[in-house]
């Protein structure tokens, strides 16, 4: 299947009567809310509206949040022609088709999911066996945009620019999507992470809206603790979640801890520098109680020395922060490559010298984020050999003149 010859349902003016406020209004999309997306007290003043009693709201809830219910034709508790009536004014799921491709044994899932405009999505689920010290558990990485504007230069999402942002439903059909393959297995989904395509800083209402379905008691039920959200520094939006406070982990994706660097690897850095972006993510770690985690992909002689580690560590020092080590993943347009582990090691031993705690993430497949987003730009179609060479080129010369420890001119970016 490809995206051009997938049927295309247009709806627009279907919008529910007392319905949820406006359309999604995606050009092309189905223009039916998702579900998913509606809250539970909307749906039972939409139910009432439609003359039927308050339980059939209920019954709903359960066929949408149960787990067994793939479709509203499989919703047999409600009558054949209120399914009718639910059909026309909203969509059981924003999802159209689900691929999926296992890896690291089986370990690791990764979805690629069709949405209702053509638009691919992906999530990656990954099951983390029981050890002495940790009960099993099945972490999903889920999306927030197709595609992001940020474009740091390592990041195969940030190689496809922006497509879109996610309704809040596409948001969270992908956890329903996994919940329901999980339970078939007798298993199920014990943490979500906002580290798939996009970043959800810049999405942030959906993305909140998102996170409140999947924790909402009557609706998913996962306890915020389970849920990390990941940003590449977009300060405001820090701020904005620290004023709601809420029990989420925050993950900052820092790479740099050296602005003319990081003005490379991260573009937002010229609008937020790194040490703003630290500040806010402090702030939110004092007002919640929730301790920040530092995402650092570790990219050979690059982002990786001794001078890099050292200023990182004059970054964290006293935040009582929790450092991630990630071995870069191979992405297409870059000269780059993962730092060797022995190099991994010295950089993090250096920071566990200054008590920040630190992790290696040696297990590359499977680890959140690294197995994340590359699919759907894959699938997406690589840029041309000669686009390529060219930006490669221009990364050599960028990462030279940062290391260096110059700054390029400020220049507008995708997206701001
Ligand atoms: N946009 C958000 C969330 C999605 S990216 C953010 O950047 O935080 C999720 C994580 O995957 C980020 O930490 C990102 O830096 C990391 N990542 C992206 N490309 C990668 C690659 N090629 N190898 C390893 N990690 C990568
Ligand atoms: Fe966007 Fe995150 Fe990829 Fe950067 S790493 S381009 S912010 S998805």
């Amino acid at each position: 299947m490809t995206r051009a010859d997938h049927p295309r349902k247009d709806r627009s003016g279907d919008a529910a009567p007392g319905g949820p406020g406006s359309p999604p209004g995606i050009a092309g999309a189905d223009q039916r809310h998702g579900l998913s997306g509606v809250d539970p007290d909307v749906l039972r003043a939409w139910m009432v509206g439609a003359g039927q009693p308050g339980y059939r709201a209920d019954q709903l809830r359960d066929a949408l949040w149960g787990g067994r219910v793939a479709s509203l034709d499989d919703a047999r508790t409600l009558p054949t022609a209120l399914r009718g009536r639910i059909d026309a004014a909203f969509r059981f799921d924003t999802i159209i088709e689900t691929d999926i491709m296992l890896a690291d044994d089986g370990r690791t899932e990764r979805a690629l999911h069709l949405l209702s405009d053509g638009v691919l999505v992906e999530s990656v689920l990954m099951h983390y066996p029981a050890r002495a010290d940790r009960r099993e558990r099945d972490t999903l990485c889920i999306s927030s945009q197709a595609g992001c504007a940020v474009g740091c230069p390592f990041c195969a999402t940030g190689e496809l620019g922006l497509e879109r942002d996610l309704e809040t439903a596409e948001i969270v059909d992908q956890v329903r999507a996994a919940a329901r393959r999980l339970m078939a297995n007798g298993r199920r989904l014990t943490n979500i992470v906002f580290m798939g395509m996009g970043e959800p800083f810049l999405n942030l209402d959906r993305v909140l809206a998102a996170a409140e379905a999947i924790t909402d008691p009557r609706r998913f039920g996962l306890g915020a603790r389970h849920i990390t959200l990941s940003t590449s520094g977009v300060v405001p939006g820090i701020r904005r979640l620290t004023d709601i406070a809420p029990q989420y982990t925050l993950a900052v994706s820092l790479h740099a801890a050296r602005d003319p660097l990081r003005d490379v690897l991260v573009p937002l850095n010229r609008r937020w520098p790194v040490a703003a972006v630290v500040d806010a993510a402090s702030e939110y770690q004092a007002t919640t109680g929730r301790r920040v985690s530092y995402e650092y992909v570790m990219i050979d002689r690059v982002n990786d020395t001794y001078e890099d580690a050292t200023a990182l560590v004059a970054l964290l020092r006293g935040r009582s922060a929790h450092v991630n080590l990630i071995p870069m993943n191979d992405v297409a347009h870059t000269p780059w490559r993962a730092s060797p582990l022995d190099r991994i090691d010295a950089f993090a031993e250096v920071l566990r010298a200054a008590a920040i705690g630190t992790t290696v993430r040696r297990n590359r497949g499977q680890e959140v984020g690294a197995a994340c987003g590359q699919l759907a730009a894959e699938r997406s179609g690589q840029p041309a050999a000669p686009v390529v060479a060219r930006r490669r080129a221009l990364l050599v010369e960028a990462s030279a003149r940062a290391l260096r420890g110059e700054r390029a001119p400020a220049r507008t970016e995708r997206g701001q």
